[in-house]
């Protein structure tokens, strides 16, 4: 079926269904050009009290609709999805500055996670069964969802919250990214074609739409991701109305490179992996730390392959990788560059931000800087990177969980066993062995430490949606 869709209009907040516009308005900077992009509401709190209000009387038409007729939905809202790829991919450069390819493997995963998630089964679980009675857990929706997405991927976070709301009964309020907030409201806007008014709800702000949404007693769930700083004032506020709350949020995430590999190859894949959108993904690779037998071999190699870089405007072919997405962290990336000189690191390759009409930043790397400095302590969300030597095997595993982050880590060896021993002493929600953030919509993800709480996607993931409920059913009166 084809569905008659206009992303170049004017971007709007969806509330019951409709338009819902402000007096005031703003708009996001194209960050590779830094042109004004389209105006977009900013929400006032009446928005946000209608929104709730809306919400909450289309719970109770939508949580009680059976669950095959809400997949139906949720899957052809994907198809629609699928139809305006292009146009989503495009929205998606212009707004977030990734480039083409990466832009649309976005688009394709926002589509995927939606469909893949549409097919896991939310069975009840039966726990015991005898003849006195039957203990059966359930999992009923939770209510109002307030979906809190960041700015650097703003399609696929967004779907991977709207997909598992709606599937499990619950009715959602998007609000995106203010950096971003382009793709978040034309994902909400289409999605009014197949599910009703209320359902899906949009709300477009400023700084304060954030702690509105967290602390409103009508909203009773927040699905957030974001950084750790703002985690922590997100579950702060949402305690005093004891809301739900799954917090998705930073990395710091180590490779440990093992003297066995094919050095080529593997500098390759884990320089891809560092830089990959110029540093702005949680699991990007934070911290490098290589066998110091293969050392200044894999540093070359690294350096080689980072130096073929092609940095500029996304929307350009064969860019490789596009400009930080927002003054903020351009100027907070800036700090790390300001500390080569005050630091006296050494710099493999990069070391040094020239002029640009957008916020570029050349790939860097950090040649063994000592390990308290802030460039392997913190998160920089840009594209520096430290890499670092080890020569015991128990000393870099303690090297690698010595961080208050555990998001992701991978471990790169020709020895298989080798890999998955290491692994499972990793602090991290999600380790990879020769390879890294190869995500799946049917398995959790989800950071231990201050990566976060909870998960999302796959059934664990469905459930996080929901409250459980346990009942006891006795056989005979
Ligand atoms: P951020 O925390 O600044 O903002 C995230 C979202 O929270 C935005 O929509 C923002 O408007 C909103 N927000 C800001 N202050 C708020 C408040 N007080 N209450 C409620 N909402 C508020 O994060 P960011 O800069 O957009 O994203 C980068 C960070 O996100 C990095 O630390 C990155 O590692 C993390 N991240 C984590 C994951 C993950 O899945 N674990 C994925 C992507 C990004």
């Amino acid at each position: 079926m084809t569905v008659e869709f206009d992303l170049k209009s004017i971007y709007v907040q969806i509330i019951k269904g409709k338009s819902a516009p402000t007096k005031v308005t703003r708009h996001g900077l194209n960050p590779a050009t830094l042109e004004a992009l389209p105006e977009v509401p900013i929400a006032t709190p009446d928005d946000l009290d209608s929104a709730v209000d809306a919400a909450k009387a289309a719970y109770k038409l939508w949580s009680t609709t059976p669950y095959e007729d809400r997949k139906k939905a949720v899957v052809a809202y994907a198809d629609a999805l699928d139809q305006y790829k292009d146009q989503f991919r495009d929205l998606l450069v212009a707004e977030q500055g990734k480039p083409i390819p990466q832009a649309s493997q976005e688009t394709e995963a926002a589509i995927l996670w939606i469909r893949k998630m549409a097919e896991l089964p939310l069975l009840e679980d039966v726990i015991e069964d005898d003849e006195t009675r039957t203990v059966i857990t359930r999992y009923v929706p939770l209510g109002v969802v307030g979906a809190i997405v960041p700015w650097n991927f703003p399609l696929l976070l967004a779907t991977g919250k709207i997909a598992p709301a709606l599937l499990t009964g619950n009715v959602i309020i998007v609000k995106p990214s203010p950096f971003t907030p382009y793709c978040g409201l034309k994902l909400v806007e289409l999605a009014q074609k197949f599910f009703p008014p209320g359902v899906v709800q949009s709300l477009s702000g400023d700084d304060d739409l954030g702690p509105w949404l967290t602390s409103h007693p009508g909203i009773d769930k927040i699905s957030f991701t974001g950084s750790t700083a703002t985690g922590k004032r997100v579950l702060q506020s949402a305690s005093r109305t004891l809301k739900r709350v799954t917090l998705e949020l930073g990395g710091n995430d180590p490779a440990i490179v093992f003297p066995d590999v094919d050095i080529e190859k593997v500098a390759e894949k884990v320089a891809f992996f560092a830089f990959l959108n110029s540093g702005q993904i949680c699991l990007n690779l934070k911290r490098i730390y290589v066998h110091s037998s293969i050392y200044e071999r894999f540093r070359d190699a690294l350096v080689r392959q980072v130096n073929g870089y092609t940095i500029g405007d996304g929307s350009q072919p064969g860019i490789s990788h596009g400009p930080l997405q927002n003054t903020m962290q351009y100027s907070r990336v800036k700090t790390f560059f300001d500390d080569i000189e005050k630091q006296g690191w050494k710099v493999a390759t990069g070391g040094k931000i020239e002029a640009s009409n957008g916020y570029m930043i050349a790939p860097t790397i950090i040649d063994r800087p000592p390990e308290d400095s802030r460039i392997v302590v913190e998160e920089p969300f840009g594209p520096i990177v430290p890499l670092l030597s080890w020569d015991d095997e128990a000393d870099v595993i303690e090297r690698a969980n010595n961080t208050t982050m555990g998001l992701g880590a991978s471990i790169w060896t020709a020895d298989l066993d080798r890999a998955a021993r290491v692994a499972r002493q990793i602090q991290a929600g999600n380790v990879w062995t020769n390879d890294h953030f190869s995500l799946s919509p049917t398995a959790p993800f989800g950071g231990h430490k201050e990566s976060g709480i909870g998960v999302e996607w796959g059934l664990n993931g469905l459930k996080a949606f929901c409250n459980s409920q346990t009942l006891f059913l006795k056989k005979g009166p």
